[in-house]
């Protein structure tokens, strides 16, 4: 209820509420008295009491000759003002009792947060106006809570990149460091096994190399370093001249390419070096988690949504739903795929630049073994 209604309730309740309460007691004291002192005692002619100097007259004799009615009459006024006073009072406790819960739940609030304790709630007021402030000061509450989650799993997001980072790097250092203190010490005794030796320090390099590439990658999109070229066209004509050079790439291996694009004239803003690492990304991801035995990959897109959306879909080792979405993440990888190189890095670059071009990703699975699709979307550019 709005404050002006309530107030104008109150005030008819204040007004009401003796009226009624003397009234009733009026009566009470009228009969008593009209008991106690029959009206033929008035000493005068009922038709004189219309004159009002008469009427004066005749009862000021009839409380001369009565004193006993004058306390009758006192005890009256006396039991009204009480009411009066009684009522009121009450009243008014109740109606400023109303207004001040709230405000000084408010008030409780406003501590709360300036102590850094975010774990309650804000309760209404039956004043509209008043819960409005309530609602507002709990959602700043909620806002602010949330805010110091993110912040706070930022930080331990911080912490494990840098934990990872440092472990990542580890695990290809100290080998280079092994293979290259084999051929020192001449472990590697001939010239086929150093021949070996140097291609394993080579590749361990080219990892620790990639490693540093993507998280830089990762890091320049993060700070709005990395500069985007856009510029409009239809997905589907960028995907096949993407999907020709995969088939070349993909000869005499065991992966079966599909692709079908539908998006014709829906142009979308791509910036094409970007994009490429974004499908390269999704490609390199599902030749790495692959089944035994063939890849099936297809790629496809399709108008809707005011859009267009592009799907990789693999029919690899799959991923959990518990899992699903936290791929994205940096360096998040699933326990059983550490193994697999990578750096847990290309989700999250891929979600970043297809941010950056106004579009959203998600991936989808049926759970392990099920396989995976990879769901782009790109607004239309009109
Ligand atoms: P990087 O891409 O940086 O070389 P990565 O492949 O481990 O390393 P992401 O591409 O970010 O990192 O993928 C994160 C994790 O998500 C992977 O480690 C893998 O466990 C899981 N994943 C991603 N794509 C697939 C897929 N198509 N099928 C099954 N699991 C996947
Ligand atoms: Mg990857």
């Amino acid at each position: 209820m709005k404050i002006k209604k309530r107030f104008t309730l109150y005030n008819i309740i204040m007004l009401m509420t003796p009226i009624i309460l003397i009234g009733v007691v009026s009566v009470g004291f009228l009969l008593i008295f009209i008991m106690k002192y029959p009206v033929e005692e008035l000493l005068v002619k009922r038709t004189a009491l219309i004159n009002p100097r008469i009427f004066a007259e005749a009862v000021g004799l009839f409380f001369q000759n009565n004193p006993g009615a004058i306390r009758i009459v006192f005890i009256w006024f006396a039991i009204s003002a009480g009411i009066l006073i009684f009522s009121t009072t009450i009243i008014t406790m109740i109606m400023s009792r109303s207004i001040k819960k709230p405000i000084d739940n408010l008030h409780r609030a406003a501590e709360y947060i300036r102590r850094g304790n975010l774990d309650f709630e804000v309760l209404g007021s039956d004043y509209d106006e008043i819960n409005a402030l309530c609602s507002e000061f709990d959602n700043m509450r909620r806002d602010l809570k949330y805010a110091r989650q993110l912040e706070h799993s930022l930080k331990s997001e911080r912490s494990m990149l840098l934990a990872n980072l440092s472990h990542d790097l580890k695990t290809p250092i100290t080998s280079i460091k092994g293979y290259i203190e084999g051929i020192r010490d001449g472990v590697a005794d001939s010239p086929e096994k150093v021949s070996r030796y140097l291609d394993v320090i080579y590749q361990k390099a080219d990892t620790i190399e990639n490693m540093v590439n993507n998280l830089s990658s990762y890091s320049r999109l993060e700070l709005n370093r990395e500069e985007f070229k856009f510029q409009t066209g239809e997905l589907g004509k960028f995907l096949l001249a993407f999907c020709k050079k995969l088939e070349t790439e993909f000869i005499d291996k065991d992966i079966n390419l599909e692709y079908e694009f539908k998006d014709n004239e829906i142009p979308v803003r791509i910036d094409i070096d970007k994009m490429s690492r974004v499908f390269s990304n999704l490609v390199d991801n599902a030749v790495k988690y692959k089944k035994e035995g063939c890849l099936k990959l297809i790629i496809r897109t399709y108008p809707a949504d005011g859009g267009v959306y592009a799907e990789v879909s693999d029919n690899g080792i799959g991923i959990s739903p518990d899992e699903i979405s936290k791929v994205f993440n940096s360096f998040y990888r699933i326990d059983e795929s550490r193994s697999i190189k990578g750096s847990g890095l290309g989700l999250g670059i891929v979600k970043q630049i297809i941010e950056k071009h106004g579009g959203k990703i998600w991936l989808q699975s049926d759970g392990k073994k099920s396989g995976t699709t990879a769901v782009i979307f790109l607004p239309a550019a009109y």
